[in-house]
C-alpha cells in the first residue's frame, strides 16, 4: 500500500516523497495527518482577519 499527496490546487495523486505537484508544480504539503488539520487552522485565522477588517471598516466610514 503506498501513500500518495494530493495536489491542493489540481488534486493530482502524487506519490510519497515529491516536493512538488508532478502537474501543476506547486509544492506538496508533506503527507501528514495534521495536515488538513493546519490548513482549516489557517483558513479560520484568514477569516477572522477578514472578519476583523470589515467590522474596523464599518466604523472607519462614514455614513
Ligand atoms: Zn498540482
Amino acid at each position: 500500500m503506498s501513500e500518495s499527496t494530493p495536489c491542493l490546487y489540481c488534486q493530482t495523486e502524487n506519490e510519497a516523497g515529491l516536493s512538488d505537484c508532478k502537474n501543476c508544480g506547486m509544492p506538496l504539503a508533506p503527507s501528514h495527518p495534521g495536515n488538513r488539520k493546519r490548513g482549516l487552522k489557517f483558513f479560520s485565522k484568514a477569516f477572522w482577519l477578514i472578519a476583523i477588517f470589515c467590522v474596523i471598516m464599518m466604523f472607519y466610514l462614514p455614513r
